[in-house]
């Protein structure tokens, strides 16, 4: 096919692989200069999920996105690296030990899709594991402090098949963002959910483009069961681009939920009197966890203005 319009499924250094979803027959395109030059902050102008128009092996144009992910490229970077666009769900993968997910780490990731308008949902994989009462224990309350804060959680288990069949369903609609810290299992959830996927497909493809030093990014795979996945390698977390102080309570489901009610608009829940936000974390429909980490990225976003 010489002209049309496609998604980007691979990204390797300046060299990308497009293919006509839901059809999957990646083939290797390159990007205009003027687009390279026209990208914002952003050190990649076209990322993984972005539909584009493309001509004689050219991308040409991106079309407008959905949505995206973002991470800062270091953490006191003004320059941003988009990980994936037009997602439909990003799955969260935890584990409660080995290693342990911190809370601050979840919230800030949740903070990120929900400013960048994409549904997280919290996977808490090796399930298996947490045989000890102390680690039922602290499963129960994950699960409690996110679903009362209004997130869909799962308990799954890469190595003996629980919940995958449920998960799998999750995907079949669509694009699916793996994320979580490395070691949470997400190469056995890929595994498990499809055997046969191969995590080296389109590397042939594009290996007579591209010299000796490349780095791979991101790349999506199709599932034999429907559907669409990207996986993110080592990503330890997700800086907040761009979200303004007072926005940053509105990424918060459960205190979006209630600010409405506070006297002071805008309210920044921390001082003000008559602040619904307070109230209901006293009453305890907000939990005093989710609370602590909106101050503790409250206080970061002002760091960096
Ligand atoms: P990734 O770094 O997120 O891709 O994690 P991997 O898939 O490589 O898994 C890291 C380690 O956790 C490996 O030793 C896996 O065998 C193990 N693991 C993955 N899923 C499970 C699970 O459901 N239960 C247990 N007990 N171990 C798991
Ligand atoms: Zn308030």
């Amino acid at each position: 096919m010489d002209k049309g319009i496609a998604t980007v499924v691979k990204h390797t250094g300046s060299h990308y692989l497009l293919s006509v979803l839901p059809e999957w027959a990646p083939f290797p395109a390159v990007i205009r200069g003027k687009l390279r030059l026209a990208g914002s902050k952003a050190t990649n102008p076209v990322a993984v999920g972005d539909r584009v128009e493309f001509e004689d092996g050219t991308i040409t144009k991106i079309l407008p996105r959905k949505n995206y992910v973002i991470r800062r490229s270091t953490n006191l970077s003004r320059e941003s690296h988009i990980i994936a666009a037009n997602l439909d769900r990003v799955f969260l993968i935890v584990t409660i030990i080995l290693p342990e997910t911190k809370l601050a780490f979840v919230d800030r990731f949740l903070v990120t899709c929900e400013a960048y308008g994409i549904r997280p949902v919290i996977l808490i994989n090796k399930v298996d594991l947490y045989t000890e009462p102390v680690l039922q224990e602290q499963l129960a309350d994950f699960k409690a402090l996110y679903r009362g804060a209004g997130y869909e959680v799962l308990e799954i288990s890469a190595r003996r098949g629980t919940g995958i069949s449920a998960v799998r369903a999750i995907c079949r609609e669509g694009l699916t963002l793996f994320s979580g810290a490395s070691g949470v299992g997400k190469s056995s959830l890929l595994k498990a959910l499809d055997p046969t996927l191969d995590p080296k497909i389109g590397e042939i493809s594009l290996s007579h483009l591209q010299g000796k030093h490349t780095t791979t990014f991101y790349e999506m795979h199709p599932l034999t069961g429907g559907g669409f996945v990207i996986d993110t390698p080592g990503i330890r977390g997700f800086g907040l681009v761009d979200i303004e102080p007072e926005e940053l309570s509105t990424y918060f489901p459960e205190m979006l939920r209630v600010m409405d009610n506070c006297r002071f608009k805008p309210c920044t829940h921390t001082h003000e009197p008559g602040c619904a936000v307070k109230e209901a974390l006293e009453t305890g429909t907000i939990s005093p966890e989710r609370y602590s980490s909106y101050l503790g990225m409250l206080e970061e976003e002002k760091k960096y203005r």
